[in-house]
């Protein structure tokens, strides 16, 4: 396919201030969700100024307001801020970090190293969009400008368009439309020299900021699980696609296969590695092989998945908080603390749903269809509120992302942009009995129940009583019994959206 894609974009250029750029005497990056030097355009637009560049990350939690990042990716920005402060170290630069108010600190930064332009990354979510307008506005006041380039997503979100003009609110157009772009712009390689300024400005310490969690520590399944920053994403990608790629459509919904899906997502939400690294990477990878082109073409769709999750947040800037369909705002959530509690801690009863619960829990990341199963159980046989699921997967994933979370949670509640139907609802047991049906993920994340027969596994309530006690299992003692009847659970969620649903049973 022709290389059209992409093309390097720049925004919020402002295009005053180029007096000024020209008298300067560095440049600024400021790192954000890009935390990487290999194809990173910032970066590149930064080093080909010429001049001497300081690279800068704020932690701005004032700004992030309620969706700073949650707990489990606090873990992970530490871990790649100090990868991204040893890569920029070996080059002899230094990554200076700043914590506060960055509409004061980077104007401040760039009018102190006397930088006419600060390169970043261009972002989809709403506050740091809004950010970036006055961070703009007040570098423009000083004669300087802000220049924001691509680098999270494969598409220019802001170039994807219906023939007829329109934005598209479905994804198979949407995704028809990137693929017929052709292939994203191939990676760039990180900029052979980087000119450091002499003395460099101050920097916080990253131990200081306290990212990392001391009293309990609970990270000690993600230190094992992961290694954040640029060398284990790539380590990651090299993994999957040696292994994996081949088979990845079946894969990709066995939650008890090692490996079945990159485990990419923190990585790319970080920005660690691009989008397209990892579109070039895979496509690289085919070779003549019929079955890694299949496998490569439904893992191309799961990356347009991430862009198409970007472009709905960015035209709905309200998602993370408010359903798309205004119908579900009037939808009766129950209100059942004990029951989200149970949910959160992996102890509901339901064998499927409480493996994925602790597998979060324990290692900050969740199989993809074991998410669609917890979150559907959830907000469908529990009747609770999606935005207390967003907000659970918020603080424990690493790969916390507003855009495919709020996109995913509104998706499954049936309240979304291309969402599936509320009256959709999941069987957590059927979906179990499909999608592990040697139990293999139940019997690695619920050892309780590893004793029990297959054909028990997935519903122990439904076992002669025989069956647990030579499993060693007494229900509501070793193992809770469900938390709900799954027939009542579905009746009732479906009839409070009868409440709220049109005669044609829509929500628009
Ligand atoms: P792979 O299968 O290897 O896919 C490769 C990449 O494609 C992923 O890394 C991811 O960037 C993208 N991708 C895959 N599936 C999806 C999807 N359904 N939607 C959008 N992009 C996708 N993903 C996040 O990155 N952050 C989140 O906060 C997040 N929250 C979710 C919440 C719910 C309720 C659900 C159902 C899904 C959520 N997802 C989220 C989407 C998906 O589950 C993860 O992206 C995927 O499991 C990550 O694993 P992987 O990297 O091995 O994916």
């Amino acid at each position: 396919r022709p290389a059209r894609r992409g093309r390097a974009e720049a925004k919020n250029d402002a295009g005053s201030g180029s007096g000024s750029a020209n008298s300067s005497r560095a440049t600024l990056l400021w790192f954000r969700q890009d935390l990487r030097l290999e194809d990173n355009r910032a970066l590149h637009a930064a080093a080909d100024t010429s001049l001497p560049v300081v690279f800068l990350f704020v932690l701005d939690d004032g700004a992030a307001g309620d969706w700073k990042a949650g707990g489990a990716g606090r873990w992970w920005l530490h871990g790649s801020l100090s990868s991204l402060a040893a890569s920029l170290e070996a080059r002899g630069a230094r990554l200076i970090l700043r914590r506060g108010d960055a509409t004061a600190i980077v104007p401040a930064l760039a009018a102190e190293i006397g930088a006419g332009e600060v390169h970043c990354g261009l972002p989809h979510e709403p506050w740091m969009r809004k950010l970036d307008e006055q961070v703009a506005a007040a570098l423009e006041k000083a004669g300087r400008r802000l220049v924001a380039h691509r680098v999270a997503t494969t598409m220019d979100l802001d170039a994807v368009w219906s023939k007829s003009g329109t934005r598209f609110g479905v994804y198979s157009p949407f995704a028809r439309a990137c693929r017929a772009a052709g292939a994203p712009d191939a990676p760039l390689s990180p900029p052979r020299t980087l000119a450091c300024p002499g003395p460099q400005p101050s920097s916080d310490a990253l131990d200081n900021w306290n990212l990392l969690p001391t009293r309990p520590d609970w990270a000690g399944g993600l230190r094992n699980s992961w290694q954040p920053g640029e060398a284990g994403a790539q380590a990651r990608l090299k993994r999957f696609l040696d292994g994996h790629l081949d088979g990845y459509g079946a894969s990709r919904d066995a939650p008890g296969e090692a490996d079945g899906t990159s485990m990419l997502s923190p990585h790319l939400h970080w920005g660690e590695l691009s989008p397209n690294q990892v579109w070039h990477a895979a496509h690289d990878s085919i070779g003549g092989s019929a079955g890694r082109r299949a496998g490569f073409e439904t893992f191309e769709s799961e990356l347009l998945w991430h862009d198409f999750s970007a472009y709905v947040l960015r035209h709905n800037p309200a998602l993370p908080d408010r359903p798309v369909r205004g119908a579900f705002e009037r939808m009766e959530w129950r209100r059942d603390p004990a029951a989200l509690q149970a949910w959160q801690q992996g102890r509901t009863g339901v064998p499927i749903v409480d493996a994925g619960m602790r597998q979060l829990w324990r290692i900050g990341w969740m199989q993809n269809r074991a998410r669609m199963i917890t979150a559907s159980f959830l907000v469908k046989h529990l009747l609770l509120p999606w935005q207390e699921g967003e907000r659970w997967f918020w603080d424990t994933l690493v790969d916390a992302d507003l855009a495919t979370n709020s996109v995913s949670w509104q998706w499954i509640a049936g309240s979304g942009i291309d969402s599936q139907p509320f009256f959709r609802v999941f069987n957590p047991v059927t979906q179990s009995r499909r999608y592990d049906r040697n139990g293999t993920y139940i019997r690695r994340w619920v050892p309780e129940l590893r004793e029990l027969p297959d054909r028990w596994l997935h519903a122990p309530w439904e076992a002669p009583e025989g069956v647990l006690t030579e499993a060693g299992i007494t229900l509501g003692q070793d193992y809770p019994r469900p938390l709900v009847d799954l027939s009542e659970g579905r009746n009732r969620a479906l009839a409070a959206f009868r409440r709220i649903a049109g005669p044609d049973k829509r929500t628009t």
